[in-house]
Parts: C-alpha cells; structure tokens; sequence
C-alpha cells in the first residue's frame, strides 16, 4: 500500500488528543464544509462525529468479518422500535476517549457539553420497550455477543411535545433534518416487499401442489446501518434499519402527463411507509399503514438473515444453529408467516421441516397483559394486504389444533381460546398466539409478569406447551445509565472499586459496606447535590420554575397511562398542599414533585391528566402560603435525552402502577440504580427490586396484584363509599370538582372525576390512596434524617447489580438464543 496513505490512515484511527484535534480541523472543512470562524455547534458535532466514526470503522469490520469467517451463530433482534438517545457520548466512552476528546476540542476553544448538546435525540420508540431494545444492543456489543438490531428507520421520531397553556401539543420530530452522521446507507442492500395482489395455485416440477404470489404492489426496504460500540470498543455490532423506497417498476417513461404524475404520487405514497413511528404506547389502533409497517420491516430482515446464511451453506438445516430470531413483542410476528413463506414457497422447503426450522429459530417477548394492547388484526385486512400469509396462518392454525389437546379432548371452549383466529365478532388473527406457537420460547419481563402470563392470557397455550414460557427480567445498560448519565457517582464508585463495574455490574456489591461509612455518605450526598443542581437549572431554563435544590426531589417520569397513575401522584400532592396551607407553622420538609412524560396523541384522559398536573403546578407554584416548600414542575418532551438529567438528581422513584398492569418497568431500575428510593406498589420488576435491596429500603404499599384482582371481580368495590371514609381525597378532588384548579373551566376534569366515581375506578386510585399517602408521608419522614436516607440510598445503588440489561442479554443468550460472546479478530491495522 502507498506509504502516504498508511500514515493518513493510522492518522483516521489515532486515540491521542492531537491526532484527533487534527482530525476535527480536517473534517470539519472538508466534510462539513465550513471554516472554523463559521462553524455552528451543530457543525461541531458533526465535525466530531464523524471523526469519532472514524475510529470505530475498522474495529465494526473486524467484527462482521469474524462472524462471517467463523459462520458464528447470530441473534436477530427484531423491534419496531430503538429508543435510542445521543450517540455521542456513547460512542466516546464505551471508545474510553471521553477525556481525549475533551482536550482535543479544548485546544480549539469548544466545550464537549456543548458539542454533545447539539446531537438530536434519537427517538425511535415510544418508551420502555423500544429503551429495552436499546439497552440490549448495547450489551450484546458490550459482551461481545453476536447481535443484530433490525427495525425502521423512521424519517420522524416520536413527536415533540410543547404545552400551550398546559395542554399537551404535539410537533414533527425531524430528528434527521440535518443529517445522521452515524449511519451509512447503504442503497445496494435492498429487497423486495410485496403488498396486496393475489394467490395463485399450480403444480411445481415434481407435480406438487404449490402456490405463488401475483400481481401485488413492491416496495423496496434500503438498508442504513449504524455501528453499535461495545464497552472497551472490541465488538462493533450492526443496528440495521430499513427504509421504503419505491421500485422502479413506476413506469416514468410515459409522455402522457397524467400518467407520469400517478407513477410520482405512487413513489411518494410508498415511501410513506417508513414515514412516521406511531405515537401509541400500550394500545393497538389497528391501522393498515401500522399494520405494513410490521411487515415491511419483518420481511426485508428475514430476507437479509436468509441472504447471510446462504452465503455458507446450501440448504437450511442448519439454520436453527445459525440464527435465533428475537420478537420483541407481537409487532414482528408476522415473521412466522413470512419465514414459512420464504421457506416454502421460494426455497422450495416441505412444510413440515420449514415448520421445525421456523420454530427453532423464533423466539418470542411479551410486554404486556393488557388487553387493549394484544395485537389481533383483523383477517379481512390480512386477506386483502398478505393474501398468502393469510392461508399460510389457517395451515399453521389447522394442523396445530388438529395435534392439540384440546382437540383430543373435544374441549370446544379450550380450542377457540388456542386458536390464532378470534372468531367472535369480525375474525381476527391473535398475534400473541401466533408468536407463541411459532416460537421455542416465550419469555415474559419480570417474575411477576411471567408468572401472570402463566395464569392469564397464556393459560391454555402454558398447559399445552409447559416448558415454553421462561422469565427474562429486563434489565439497563449501566453505561449509558450511570458511567455516561451520573458522573459524579461514576467517579465515585470507580475511586473506590476501580472500573469494573462499568462492564460487571454486580462488582457493585462490594461497596454495600460503605453504607455505613461516614465519609461515603458525605461524597454521595455531594454527587447527589450536583446532579440535582443540574437538574433544577435545566427545569428553570425549560419551564421558568425554579425549585430548592435542598427539597425532596419526588420523580415520576414515564408515559402518561391510566394505569402507571400519575392522577393518584397529582391527587397526593393537592392533599400534601393542603396540610401545609392548613398548618402554616409545622416545619415541613420541602418536596419538589417533578413530572414527565407523553401521552398518545388520541389518549384524551392522559392529555387531561397532564393539563390537570399543570393546572396544580400553576396555583401550588404561585401560593405565597406554601413558603417554597412545595412545587410542581412538569417537563416538557420526555426522552432519552431528558431521563440522562433527571435519573441521576432523583431522591424518591415514584413507581405506582395498578399491582398487575405494569410488566417490568426499567425507569424503575435507573433511578434506584442512580440512589433513589423507590416508593411503589408490587408490581412489574418492583418486586424483585424491593428483594434485591431489602424491606427496609423501599416504601411498598397498596394492594398485590392478587387483590387488586380479587377486588375487582368481587363487585362489592365501590370508590363512593372509600371517597366518602377519606376526608383528604374527598377535599383533594372537590377542589378539583369544584375548578380551584381551572377558574376559566370548572369542568375541565369531571371525566376524571366521572371515571373514579362513577365509572369504576378501573385502575383503583382510590383503593389505594391513603396507603399511598402514608408511605409519603413515611418517606418524607425519613428524609430529614440526612444520614439514614443517604445509608438506604447508597444500598439502593449498590444492590443494583443483578438488573443490569448484560445479566439479562446473557440469560437470553444462554436459554434461549444459544450463541456465544466472539472477540473480533484483530485485521492487520494495529
Ligand atoms: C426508561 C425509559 C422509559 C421507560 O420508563 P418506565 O418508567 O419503565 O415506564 C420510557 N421513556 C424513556 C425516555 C426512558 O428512558
């Protein structure tokens, strides 16, 4: 090779701060295009981005070329959505370069927080599902695992939130306007997916029945790859995201205007396809663009994983060895249909074994009971979009039934309970039953939620199938949620352990002790205290409320639900006002209760919970009668980005849900890991929470999923009846009754109001309010002894170790997937 340029490339992939301030002085003219005199912060943080990617280019060949060389197995994680956050950081510190870089942009007169700043957040999920998936890139990478992510890439994230006099609004989130420098297009890797048409029969070259796929519409997926940096920068894996692009079957050759104007309209309405994330968190609308999605998605992976093995071998026993496909959730599971499909109909492949490979290789998540949110799609849409995929599920569906049970026993209730199609009212295909079927696992995401799962919506398929559903407890990346998010207790724990931590999270144990230690306790109350002077100077800068960085900072920070109850919270706090109005000369402790989070677009009592939050934050914020010591602040545009300054500053983790709903929860896991004490009920990962720290360090209170249910089905609950024994709630929510919180709309919030009294209280805020209010108060108690709250924070953060998302991507790994950490060979530039 041309010495000049070996050094050039040496130069590219150079850690030291030299080498790299020249690499931003280079790129910054010659990518970006600008002189440094006119360069914005966002043409830095491309500038910086690029040149970090440089680094990373090699290390991410080095890792395809030995899964390839070494036709390792490979996981296929499949999810319609990666929350992601900024890369920035991430790549640097898992690259160890966070201070290299530093200095390097010192020498240029920058500061790397404001480089960092200028990164949009990507926000391809809605919450905690589409945040899993992100964590579990990272420690698939982090542990050397061979792991693909594949999903969409949307042209808008999740939309922004903006309030306008304390409504919910919702904006375009364009995160891509500026370009991504991450990612690298790749517009060679590009498949064919099929839309509508019809099924054709005819006899094969043996004269066996077959079928074929005619006159649909095409579209093409392109792929964008974007390298995933494992900790220490060994494993540089692959998150591929497809894009629509139309084919180029539109006939632009016509001179007839019209017609050349239809083929355009047509390009464009393809390319909606990867348009837009659907802004539902927990509910299914059931639309078809929703509905193509899924499958566009679904089928240009499953075509490229196909693609990948052929490369070695030549026909597909083996492919059970070579590849474990990982649902996460019931949005990819049209997968089944369409690797039978691929099988059968392209490759060729009898249905029996095409049957066994598909299984072999499928593996299923389920995130959540609620039945408003368990997929079932209508079979007239599946007939009209995948007409094949449609009589492909009756084949699975018939002889499936004809081996079950059910139907040995001539158990009719048990059979239409296995059945994928629901047959009451219009037909639906059960997508939860689908993905269950054809998968050799079926994991929930806590012990509680499997265990529910067991007995609920899977009882029928558990007794059919008694090994198949396993529990996999999520789990978060400690580098993104407390080496890159907490520095300042990064720092602290890494003085004491060293750095082990950081990529073996249990190692956290060995600092249980220093509970006890006086001088620990001052250093993390001191990390503490700057977190939450961070905090509070973003609130003001967000929302012109300024809070005493001395207050119990109370967090609740998630998707607005009904069910994760922010109205109890909001409920709690009208009652805490009232105590400190009513006793102006007791020394309260000052509480700052922080909210954030989204609502569905369509979800009209989560927007009004939201407006009522701000509502209370207005009149609370502004009462001169309080003295400070409380205050109600509401974040706007909840994301990655945003949990990154607020999980760290967190005194009390608010963690409320209805016992039963809640799946696992992870906000839950990065503010106890980052020393909050969680106040919660036992639900989701919770419990396993309260078992890992203790008792004695977790407010638990409210019913257990158990008696939430029994409650419920009993029929003898009435909220009338336990509103009318509470004098606190009664008062708390005739002030809301009665517009002490909306002067301009005294009625604003009667269907809140309707839905707890006369509509059920479904979710049970007033069952559980005074038990709520009573572990408050416990925890505020307790917060004035400063030492004994800092001893119950710190084992917080160091019991934290098991719910690490490596434990959890191992356990998968192990049980399920059956694939092996590979550390890249090393290529011939080091
Ligand atoms: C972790 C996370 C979630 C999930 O929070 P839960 O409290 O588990 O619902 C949602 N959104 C963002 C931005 C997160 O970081």
């Amino acid at each position: 090779m041309d010495a000049r340029y070996r050094t050039r490339d040496i130069e590219r992939r150079s850690l030291d701060v030299d080498a790299l301030k020249r690499s931003f002085l280079e790129w910054l003219v010659y990518s970006v295009g600008k002189d440094a005199r006119a360069a914005t912060r966002r043409d830095w943080f491309h500038t910086v981005a690029l040149a970090v990617r440089d680094r990373v280019v090699d290390r991410w060949m080095d890792t395809t070329r030995t899964y390839y060389t070494h036709d390792v197995k490979r996981v296929y994680y499949l999810s319609l959505e990666f929350l992601i956050g900024r890369l920035l950081t991430n790549s640097l510190a898992n690259l160890g370069i966070i201070d290299e870089c530093r200095q390097a942009l010192d020498r240029i007169g920058l500061s790397l927080d404001e480089v960092v700043d200028a990164e949009p957040d990507a926000a391809l999920g809605n919450g905690g599902l589409g945040r899993l998936a992100a964590c579990f890139l990272d420690s698939m990478a982090s542990r050397n695992l061979p792991g693909y992510g594949y999903g969409i890439r949307y042209e808008f994230g999740l939309f922004e939130q903006r309030f306008e006099h304390g409504w919910q609004v919702e904006y375009p989130e364009q995160w891509l306007q500026f370009g991504n420098p991450w990612e690298f297009a790749r517009p060679e890797v590009l498949y064919p997916v099929q839309f509508y048409g019809r099924v054709e029969e005819f006899r094969d070259s043996v004269g066996e029945r077959a079928y074929r796929w005619v006159d649909s519409e095409r579209v093409l997926a392109m792929a964008y790859d974007t390298p995933v940096v494992g900790f220490g920068g060994k494993t540089i894996n692959t998150l591929r995201l497809w894009a629509a692009r139309a084919t180029r079957d539109f006939n632009f050759g016509h001179f007839n205007e019209g017609a050349y104007m239809k083929a355009v309209e047509q390009k464009i309405l393809s390319e909606n396809l990867s348009r837009v994330l659907y802004p539902n968190d927990a509910t299914e609308t059931g639309k078809e663009l929703r509905f193509k999605q899924e499958y566009f998605f679904t089928s240009a992976s499953l075509q490229d994983i196909l693609r990948r093995y052929l490369q070695h071998h030549s026909d597909f026993d083996q492919l059970p060895n070579k590849a474990a496909i990982q649902l996460n959730d019931t949005h990819p599971a049209i997968g089944i249909a369409e690797m039978m499909r691929l099988l059968v109909d392209q490759h060729a492949v009898k249905w029996d074994k095409a049957w066994e490979i598909t299984q072999g290789c499928f593996s299923y998540t389920n995130h959540t009971l609620l039945p408003e949110a368990l997929e079932a799609w209508p079979v007239r849409l599946l007939e009209r979009v995948l007409p094949r995929h449609m009589q492909i599920i009756y084949e699975i569906n018939a002889k499936f039934l004809n081996r079950s049970s059910a139907r040995a026993a001539h158990d009719n209730a048990r059979l239409s309970h296995l059945s994928l199609i629901d047959e009451r009212g219009d037909r639906r295909v059960r997508m939860g039953n689908l993905a269950f079927i054809g998968s050799h696992k079926v994991n929930g995401v806590s012990a509680l939620h499997t265990e529910l799962m067991k007995q609920t919506v899977f009882a029928d398929f558990h007794a059919e199938f008694p090994d198949r559903i396993v529990n996999k407890t999520n789990g978060i990346t400690p580098r993104r949620w407390l080496h890159q998010a907490n520095r300042p207790l990064s720092d602290l724990i890494t003085s004491r352990i060293g750095e082990g931590w950081i990529h073996d999270l249990s190692a956290l144990d060995a600092l249980k002790p220093k509970a006890d230690d006086v001088v620990f306790r001052e250093e993390f109350r001191r990390a503490k205290r700057k977190n939450k002077k961070r905090l509070a100077a973003y609130l003001a800068r967000q929302t012109g409320v300024e809070i005493n960085v001395d207050s119990l900072f109370d967090v609740q920070v998630k998707r607005i639900h009904e069910y994760k109850r922010q109205l109890m919270n909001i409920l709690q706090t009208i009652a805490l006002y009232n105590d400190m109005r009513d006793s102006p000369t007791v020394t309260w402790t000052p509480v700052t209760k922080i909210f954030a989070g989204k609502a569905a677009p369509a979800y009209h009592m989560a927007k009004l919970i939201i407006k009522l939050i701000n509502d209370v934050g207005k009149v609370v914020n502004h009462d001169p009668s309080v003295h400070d010591n409380l205050k109600v602040v509401f974040l706007p545009n909840y994301n990655v980005t945003a949990a990154e300054i607020i999980m760290p500053a967190a005194d009390l983790s608010e963690q409320i849900s209805t016992a039963g709903m809640e799946a696992s929860g992870t906000g839950n896991m990065k503010l106890a890991l980052n020393g909050a004490l969680t106040i919660g009920t036992l639900d989701g990962a919770n419990v396993e929470i309260k078992d890992a720290v203790g008792d004695d360090n977790i407010f638990i209170f409210g019913l257990t999923a158990e008696e939430a249910n029994s409650l419920r089905q009993g029929g003898a609950y009435n909220p009338r009846d336990v509103i009318g024994a509470n004098p606190a709630l009664k008062r708390a929510l005739d002030m809301i009754s009665t517009g002490v919180f909306s002067p301009d709309d005294p009625s604003r919030y009667h269907p809140i109001l309707q839905s707890l009294i006369d509509g059920g209280d479904h979710f049970l805020v007033t069952a559980d309010f005074e038990d709520y209010c009573t572990a408050h108060d416990d925890a505020v108690a307790l917060y004035r002894d400063t030492e004994e709250w800092t001893r119950k924070a710190i084992l917080n953060t160091t019991s934290m170790g098991w719910f690490s998302s490596d434990r959890t991507v191992g356990e998968y790994a192990d049980e399920i997937w059956g694939v092996k950490p590979i550390i890249p060979d090393e290529g011939d530039h080091r």
